[in-house]
């Protein structure tokens, strides 16, 4: 098995990993970097400085899940990983959800996996912005290579498809729509379905399970339940990062934390780097940190069969189309749990009992847009460490993601579906007939029409040429903080169009590779 070779296989992925019941009092260390969050951003920091001789330590707020405390029941699950328990909202001119992990591996823990590279069009775009003109998707490619490499990224074998994928292929095949397996980093997916509340087959290469590992191989201390709190600044440079042990799900705060470094890396994410910022009184030149919040808003229509599809079956995400991506429309399957796809179900009483009773028969596909004219922002709240999330979604990107609907639903019909649940206000719950969902695209949709949600977070520490106009440089280095740097989502510096993870690691191998040459 290629897993074999390139990685060593151990029964215990966390061995080394320090956990909150080993914490006796109060923990004060030294090192050369210290990396802050172990999700995509951050685990590729600590494993490349690690390997370059660098003493690193990686702080994660969250505790390590192994595959035997991973629970197919959404709300437990939710609630153990995911901040505020999975029911984070932003706020503004409608009310959603967000979700980000609170775990090691960050959101890699419970993503689909799907790892897609930005087009070269998203990196001119970047460029216009915030003049990034040396971040091309050419100066991108080799740290692309590298992290698929390291994350045996491919597509998502046909044999784990599943019929709730392939209808999804039938009906853009039917269309002429151009459609593709998903690129997922994962070694011997079994098609189960379960991304969303954690590989039991341990076959997604999340990071707790890959870079974690291969940083603390070499040499990298790495300490869970801790969160950060204050960066310690002093002129130019920040000495160190003050913070507390955090208990895990209790969010009992126990002892405090100190960590002296040379250099320290952000990588908590795109709503708690700002906040982290903001609570430092970190200098912020041009105004930008927890500004120019942007989302990938997503909706869903269920797509209903007059035969069982079983559609719990087959691989989370395992096929998608990018044939609109260049007017900020992607196509995707979609799977989650029982219980978070039922409360999006029409009807009530016995009415919802007999919808829920088709869920053999039911198959969710989704539209995410790039959303590029919304805008929101991130801000620290004054007592805690939740952000205060606003976000508001302006019309013409409601039209955007309307047309992406209007796509969707004749996919829907051209797999051979016989009803399908649009989802929206004002439109019927139930349509039975391909001629009746043309409403879906005659109606002229309201962003509170919508049920939407987005997962995929960007820019509140944006990256950009000039001081004035972002936060972080080219090289992912603060503009005023000349030892600090930031890798997670938040440094792009607009929306990546595809799925974020992989762009975030390839840019964080890029910093990363970056300060082993410098520092
Ligand atoms: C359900 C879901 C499905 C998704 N599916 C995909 C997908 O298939 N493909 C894709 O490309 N993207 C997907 N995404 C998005 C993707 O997971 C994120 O974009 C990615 O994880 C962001 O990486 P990051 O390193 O910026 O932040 P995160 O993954 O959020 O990692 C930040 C880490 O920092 C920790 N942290 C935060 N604050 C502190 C603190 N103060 N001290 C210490 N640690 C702290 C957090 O606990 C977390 O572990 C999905 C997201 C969700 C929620
Ligand atoms: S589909 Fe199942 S086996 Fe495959 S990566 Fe996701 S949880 Fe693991």
């Amino acid at each position: 098995m290629k897993l074999d070779v390139a990685r060593p296989v151990f029964a215990d992925p966390h061995r080394g990993v320090k956990i909150f019941a080993e914490y006796a009092g109060d923990i004060r260390a030294s090192c050369d970097v210290l990396v802050i969050g172990s999700g995509p951003g951050g685990a590729v920091v600590a494993k490349e400085l690690a390997e370059a001789g660098r003493d690193v330590i990686l702080l994660e707020e969250g505790p390590p899940f192994g595959k035997k405390d991973f629970v197919q029941e959404a709300g437990e699950s939710m609630h153990r990983t995911l901040r505020e328990g999975g029911t984070r909202a932003a706020r503004g001119n409608l009310f959603f959800p967000t979700m980000q992990a609170i775990a090691l591996g960050g959101g890699s823990l419970i993503n689909s996996a799907i790892c897609a590279r930005s087009p070269s069009f998203v990196f001119d775009k970047w460029a216009e912005t915030t003049g990034t003109h040396a971040l091309t998707r050419a100066a991108l490619d080799p740290h692309y290579e590298r992290v698929e490499k390291f994350l045996f990224v491919g597509p998502t074998p046909m044999d784990v498809q599943g019929e709730r994928n392939l209808r999804f292929k039938r009906g853009c095949d039917a269309l002429g729509i151009s459609s593709e397996p998903t690129f997922r980093n994962v070694a011997g997916c079994k098609g189960s379905g379960e991304c969303f509340t954690g590989c039991r087959n341990g076959a997604k290469q999340s990071t707790d399970v890959s870079y974690v590992p291969a940083a603390i191989r070499a040499g990298a201390r790495v300490f869970t339940s801790v969160r950060a709190e204050h960066l310690v600044i002093a002129g130019r440079k920040v000495t160190g990062v003050r913070g507390r042990v955090v208990e895990p799900f209790t969010r009992k705060e126990t002892h405090a934390v100190e960590i002296e470094a040379k250099l320290v890396v952000l990588a908590a994410g795109c709503m708690a780097t700002p906040v982290i910022l903001q609570k430092s009184n970190a200098p912020d030149p041009g105004g930008y940190v927890g500004k120019e919040l942007q989302l990938h808003p997503g909706l869903a229509i269920m797509a209903v069969y007059d035969d069982p599809i079983d559609p719990w079956k087959g691989a989370t995400q395992g096929f998608h189309s990018l044939h609109y991506i260049e007017d900020h429309i992607k196509l995707e399957v979609l799977w989650s749990p029982p219980a978070v796809l039922a409360a999006r179900l029409p009807g009530l009483g016995h009415e919802y009992q007999g919808t829920l009773l088709t869920y053999d028969r039911m198959a969710p596909f989704d539209v995410i847009i790039a959303a590029d004219r919304s805008r929101g922002s991130v801000r620290a709240k004054r007592n805690g460490w939740e952000p205060e999330i606003r976000f508001d979604f302006v019309q013409e990107d409601v039209d955007v993601i309307q047309r992406g609907l209007g796509i969707l639903s004749d996919i829907c019909w051209a797999s051979g579906c016989s009803g399908i649940l649009p989802g929206l206000h004002g439109v019927p719950e139930i349509i039975s007939s391909k001629a009746d969902s043309e409403i879906i695209r005659a109606r002229r949709l309201d962003a509170r029409d919508t049920i939407t949600a987005a997962n995929h977070a960007f820019g509140t520490t944006r990256m950009s040429r000039r001081p004035e106009d972002g936060v972080v440089d080219e090289d992912g280095r603060h503009h005023a903080l000349e030892n600090l740097y930031i890798t997670d989502t938040g440094i792009f510096p607009g929306s990546p169009a595809v799925n974020p993870m992989l762009t975030c690691m390839a840019l964080a191998d890029r910093i990363a590779l970056g300060i082993a040459a410098r520092w």
